[in-house]
């Protein structure tokens, strides 16, 4: 029976300048042969509002071994998606990747199965790398690894982040000698700058969210990671959202890779999702925002604010209405954080207030509606929210109060970008609209 994933955590990183390191990188040609594919829209038509695009191949059409698809089959996938469909094949041959595809499609389970396939026997060096933009996802990637890796015997995963004790963690990678090990940017350039892990077994390495860690606040440290590992080695890289910017940068990481990416952006838009918006003043929001509660059905919900201090307030707020609800953001401790996390994934938890900190990555399978109780900054932002509900093809709703003129700006934005008329909030919804 494989190892459970250890959690260790950290304190806050300071963020690096970008150095000269990124000299290293590979200076990508775009007439090089990479295979480019557009990620094509599921056109078949949807089965009882399953909007995942599924395929009817099954796993096994990709001679995973037995230890891997019978954890398959308990997890209760049935068929690959899409994006499965697209890019496991060579994942699984050590091609590197840049993936572009729409939230909650099961992007994860493209690069744990993948490299869990061509995991070696178990030597006590890290073979499998996985970088996350938060400690939240992080921790989620590494569960996923762990039920991947019920039936196989040579996987030993170790998660690292920010937030606490450093001690234990050094101290934990130092005895359980992981061979997949997933971690946040900062923490793990700081272990590895001080030795307390060698990184020079990488095999694969994988950046989920990749958009985000090769923004200006992580990517210093990802370069400085990048040229730790060796030279020969698969990179594969995982997001929703990549600009022009961003595609440039990641191709930097990889050499002759797939190109799965997404240049209509109107294909990013969750189609099991209805998307409304309300304009509204600011004072009247939290009123509004509980007869929102009150009148729809939910299985549970993820409100985002802006301020960090607006999660605590809400969520006391809304239990004086008698809601149960959690809020989450970076005020609180890690500890705090992860609770949080665990209470919403096990369904312990049915409406968390939250800032950014739950704004993308993370998989909480049944949130039917998002609540942008403070509009996003950006478009981007939007998109990642609005994917916390409707995951795998699932049915959803986005509701966003809109209040000031940059709010209705961002609407403006999303509405242009993704394509995706998002009209003002009917009296009533048909719950079978967004309710499986
Ligand atoms: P993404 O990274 O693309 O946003 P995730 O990897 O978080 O999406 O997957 C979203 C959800 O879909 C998760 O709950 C995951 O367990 C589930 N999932 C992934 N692949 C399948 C599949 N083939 N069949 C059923 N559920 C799946």
């Amino acid at each position: 029976m494989a190892r459970k994933a250890e959690v260790v955590h950290e304190e806050e990183e300071p963020v690096q300048e970008f150095d000269e390191t990124e000299d290293m990188l590979v200076d990508y040609d775009e007439t090089a042969a990479a295979v480019e594919d557009e990620t094509k829209e599921e056109e078949a038509a949807p089965v009882k509002g399953n909007y995942a695009g599924v395929h009817a191949a099954g796993f096994s059409d990709f001679f995973l071994k037995t230890e891997l698809l019978d954890a398959i089959a308990d997890c209760g996938f049935e068929h690959p998606s899409e994006v499965q469909q697209e890019c496991l094949p060579n994942a699984m041959l050590g091609v590197d990747i840049l993936c572009q595809a729409k939230s909650g499609m099961g992007k994860t389970a493209v690069f744990t199965l993948a490299t869990l396939q061509n995991l070696p026997e178990y030597d006590g060096n890290v073979s499998v790398l996985v970088i996350a933009h938060t400690r939240e996802l992080a921790y989620q990637i590494a569960s996923e690894y762990n039920r991947f890796t019920k039936y196989l015997t040579n996987a030993h995963c170790v998660v690292v982040f920010g937030g606490v004790d450093r001690g234990r963690q050094v101290q934990l990678l130092a005895t359980k000698r992981p061979n997949i090990l997933v971690a946040t940017p900062g923490r793990l350039r700081n272990l590895m700058d001080d030795g307390s892990v060698d990184l020079s077994h990488v095999k694969h390495l994988i950046v989920d969210e990749c958009d985000s860690v090769l923004g200006d606040s992580m990517r210093a440290d990802l370069t400085s990671i990048f040229v730790n590992t060796p030279r020969a080695k698969q990179v594969m890289m995982f997001t929703a959202t990549l600009s022009e910017e961003m595609r440039t940068l990641a191709k930097q990481y990889l050499v002759s890779p797939q190109l799965v990416l997404v240049n209509d952006e109107s294909r990013l838009t969750l189609h099991g999702l209805q998307q409304y918006y309300i304009g509204i003043s600011e004072e009247n929001r939290a009123q509004r925002l509980v007869a929102i509660l009150e009148g729809l059905d939910y299985n549970q919900v993820v409100i985002f604010v802006a301020r960090k201090r607006s999660a605590d307030q809400l969520s006391a707020l809304l239990k004086e209405h008698r809601f149960d609800t959690v809020a989450v953001s970076s005020i609180k401790t890690q500890e705090e954080r992860l609770m949080t996390y665990q209470d919403v994934k096990t369904f312990r938890a049915r409406i968390v207030i939250s800032t950014d900190v739950f704004g993308r990555g993370v998989d909480f399978e049944r949130v039917n509606i998002v609540v942008n109780y403070d509009m996003p900054r950006d478009a981007d932002t939007y998109l990642h929210r609005a994917g916390r509900a409707g995951r795998f093809g699932t049915k959803g709703l986005a509701i966003s109060m809109v209040t000031t003129e940059e709010d209705k700006a961002v609407l403006a934005k999303v509405q242009e970008r993704f394509e995706v008329k998002v009209e003002p909030m009917p009296e009533v919804i048909n719950r079978n609209d967004y309710l499986a």
